[in-house]
């Protein structure tokens, strides 16, 4: 068993399936991401910087479905299953006071020995390259610019 592993954050879109009119499943477009992944990443990424004070984040489109987020700090990797809890509720509990929607697969952020695939590779089912990206500027990301191969 891993003695640290990055605190680990994963969006996936299909959960948000019943709130959806574009998209369903697997599938993920601009509106998708302007709806659901830019008030999603803004947030988590609020907390972690300005609650938490963690700086070292990597975010990145997961190649299928949504969005990975990676946080590399020190103390975020050396984090007990308990402490990953507490930051899961926190970012729970700000969704809910500032409205915004956010569905978090729980176990990736709960359970330190989930992994997430790599950036820059391609997913292996849909043949996208696993791309990164700054928070600050995910209303800029163009999910459907991702490079794939054919
Ligand atoms: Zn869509």
């Amino acid at each position: 068993m891993a003695i640290e592993s990055e605190l680990a954050f994963d969006i996936d879109m299909d959960s948000y399936d019943e709130l959806r009119e574009c998209c369903k499943g697997k599938k993920v477009c601009s509106v998708c991401w302007d709806k659901f992944i830019v008030p999603s990443v803004k947030l988590i990424q609020d907390v972690l910087l300005n609650k938490l004070k963690f700086y070292k984040t990597l975010w990145t489109f997961s190649g299928s479905r949504g969005v990975h987020c990676r946080v590399f700090d020190d103390y975020a990797r050396a984090m007990t299953n308990e402490e990953r809890e507490a930051v899961y509720n926190m970012c729970i509990a700000e969704a809910v006071s500032y409205n915004v929607v956010l569905r978090l697969d729980a176990p990736i952020t709960k359970d330190r020995t989930h992994l997430l695939k790599v950036p820059l590779m391609i997913h292996p089912g849909s043949q996208r390259l696993i791309t990164p990206f700054i928070a600050k500027d995910v209303e800029d990301f163009v999910v459907e610019d991702v490079p794939y191969l054919e």
